[in-house]
């Protein structure tokens, strides 16, 4: 048993290490060469080939499942820059193929396991509802994020799906797992699915209570004159290098990722939607000389603007807009300039030109 399991495990290892290394390399550049033809068929087809050809050829090869095989092929053929064409032109098969693996996951399905074995399906469930979500909650909350955002993340895992299938399936076949406990996971995956929705909508309850409790955290750069920087997208990025120096520089983000990716990179941060009050609070508008409101949705932007006029009258509030609409809503709020992109690319353009009247040639 120990020696079969030694085997197996070997088989998957070099299966994993040759498709790391020959994969990497060899798929995307089919991949490339296929897309150059220009032709969409044999790219659809190429990738098709692609995604059979390995799921078969690791199951003859190495004895692994089709569906591990399939599963590597996708891994692999995400790592290539052409993996969103390819996503997009199997779309449609995807689709379909999951309409066929949902139906032979619904022939397999025993209901009368609900009856049979009622406490063994609704331990299962509980496992997989609150077990995992429970795990889930404890690992984010251990990295320190906050509790809204471990919330989300454990009532996205409280339920299992496809995969779950497959280690079951893979399971009876290898006789490690009864045929009865194929039925328990494939119950506790319906019945995980079908709460799934309803967890979600607790959430929604919780979230704003919590979110309310959950004052962010000031930043130093915050006690001091400062500069108060809303969004760091395509504007809030170049408005935060041209302050750099210049004075002291607090970011609010809303984006989770990327307010993270600035905290490593050494700003003072404040994650959250400035349109909180909470949020906008917690960046010590008090002290703030200058607020760059760099978001693009000028109906935010106004009630961000709002908040912090009534909060110091005195900063001065320069803000993004599209239109001379938009102008007139961010002064009203209490901006002291609102500036149009599109003219600023004209102003830009125009300190490019020839500064004197050149000499005209008639
Ligand atoms: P861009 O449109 O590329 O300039 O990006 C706008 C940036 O502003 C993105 O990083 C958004 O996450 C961020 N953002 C948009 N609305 C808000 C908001 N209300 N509070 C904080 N950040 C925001």
């Amino acid at each position: 048993m120990l020696g079969a399991l030694a085997i197996t495990l070997g088989k998957v290892a070099a299966f994993v290490v040759l498709m790391l290394v020959v994969g990497r390399r060899v798929i995307p550049w089919i991949l490339h060469r296929v897309a150059h033809t220009g032709s969409r068929e044999l790219f659809r087809l190429g990738v098709l080939a692609m995604a059979l050809g390995v799921a078969f050829g690791s199951s003859a090869l190495f004895g692994v499942s089709f569906a591990l095989g399939a599963f590597f092929a996708g891994m692999i053929m995400a790592e290539s820059e052409l993996s969103q064409q390819a996503a997009n032109e199997t779309l449609p098969l995807r689709d379909a193929f999951a309409v066929l693996f949902f139906v032979s996951i619904g022939m397999l399905f025993d209901p009368s396991v609900l009856l049979r074995q009622p406490l063994a399906v609704a331990a299962t469930v509980a496992i997989i509802v609150v077990g995992k979500s429970l795990a889930a909650l404890v690992i984010v909350l251990a990295f320190k994020r906050p509790k809204s955002v471990a919330l989300t993340i454990s009532a996205s895992l409280a339920q299992i799906g496809e995969f779950s299938f497959i280690l079951a399936g893979l399971g009876v076949s290898l006789k490690l797992l009864p045929p009865e406990g194929r039925d328990l996971v494939l119950a506790g995956a319906i019945l995980s699915i079908l709460l799934n929705p309803l967890l979600f909508a607790l959430l929604d309850k919780i979230l704003p209570t919590l979110a309310a409790r959950e004052p962010p955290r000031q930043p130093d750069a915050a006690a001091q004159p400062h500069a108060v920087l809303v969004g760091y997208g395509r504007v809030g990025r170049a408005v935060a290098e041209g302050l750099k120096g210049r004075t002291p520089l607090v970011v609010i983000e809303d984006d989770l990722e990327r307010a993270d990716a600035l905290r490593e990179a050494g700003f003072a941060v404040i994650q959250g939607n400035a349109v909180r009050p909470e949020v906008l609070k917690s960046a010590g508008l008090d002290k703030a000389t200058h607020l760059f409101v760099a978001v693009p949705n000028p109906f935010e932007a106004a009630r961000i603007i709002e908040q912090a006029r009534a909060a110091n009258p005195k900063a001065a509030i320069i803000a993004r807009a599209y239109s001379d609409a938009d102008v007139a809503l961010l002064r009203q709020a209490g901006a002291n300039q609102a500036l149009i992109g599109e003219q600023e690319i004209a102003r830009a353009m125009l300190a490019l030109a020839p500064k004197r009247k050149a000499a005209t040639v008639h």
